[in-house]
C-alpha cells in the first residue's frame, strides 16, 4: 500500500488510534530487559507504523513493565528504551505518538496494568481518541483482553517462533482477536483496509 490508498473513514467523535503493544510486538521480547543498547524492532514495524500514521492513526504504545515495581530496573531505564526505539524507527520514518506504561507487579492490582483499561482512557482523554474507531496490535492474550474491553479492532500478532504458545494462551483466557496476522506491517495493513 503507499500513501496514496483511500485512508479509513474518519472518526466521527474522535481521532483514531493504534494502540500499539511494546514487548514482542515492536520488539522482540528480551524478559525484564533493562539495557536499552540491547532492544531491537522487529522487521516491518517501522513500514507499519509509518503508514499508520500516513493514514490518520494516532500510535499509542502501552506497555506493562512490573520490573520497575520489581525492582529489575527503573523508570529512567524504561524511557530509555523507548527513546532507543524511537531511534531506530526515525529511518522509515515512523514514531510512537506517546508511550504509556504501568510500572506495577500483577499483586498490586493496579487498574493501569493490562488488561487494564487505565493507560488507554488515560490517553483516549490526552489525545481525545474514540475507541469505536480505533484498534490494538499485541503479542499476547492480556493486548486483546484489554482491546475487548473497549471495544477495539483487537489484532494479535504471535512473534514469530511463538505462534503455538500464543494460540495456546488465547484458548486458556477466551480471548479471540478480530483477527491475527502475521507480522506488524500485515495487522496495519489490515486495520488500514478494513470496512
Ligand atoms: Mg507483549
Ligand atoms: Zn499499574
Amino acid at each position: 500500500m503507499t500513501s496514496t490508498d483511500a485512508p479509513a473513514p474518519a472518526a466521527p467523535g474522535g481521532r483514531r488510534a493504534v494502540f500499539v503493544d511494546r514487548d514482542g510486538t515492536l520488539n522482540p521480547d528480551l524478559h525484564y530487559l533493562s539495557d536499552a543498547a540491547r532492544v531491537e524492532v522487529f522487521r516491518g514495524v517501522g513500514e507499519g507504523v509509518r503508514l499508520l500514521r500516513e493514514h490518520g492513526y494516532l500510535v499509542i504504545c502501552v506497555t506493562n513493565q512490573s520490573g520497575v515495581e520489581r525492582g529489575f530496573y527503573t523508570d529512567a531505564d524504561v524511557v530509555a528504551i523507548h527513546e532507543r526505539i524511537e531511534r531506530l524507527l526515525a529511518p522509515s520514518g515512523a514514531a510512537i505518538d506517546r508511550f504509556y506504561y504501568c510500572p506495577h507487579a500483577p499483586e498490586t492490582h493496579c487498574r493501569c496494568r493490562k488488561p487494564g483499561t487505565e493507560l488507554f482512557e488515560r490517553a483516549a482523554r490526552d489525545f481525545g481518541i474514540e475507541f469505536a474507531a480505533s484498534a490494538i496490535v499485541g503479542d499476547r492474550s492480556l493486548d486483546v483482553e484489554a482491546g475487548e474491553r473497549l471495544g477495539l479492532l483487537t489484532a494479535l500478532v504471535p512473534p514469530p517462533g511463538h505462534e503455538a504458545e500464543a494460540a495456546a494462551e488465547l484458548r486458556e483466557r477466551q480471548s479471540v482477536p478480530d483477527f491475527v496476522a502475521p507480522s506488524f506491517r500485515a495487522a496495519a495493513l489490515h486495520i488500514l483496509h478494513r470496512g
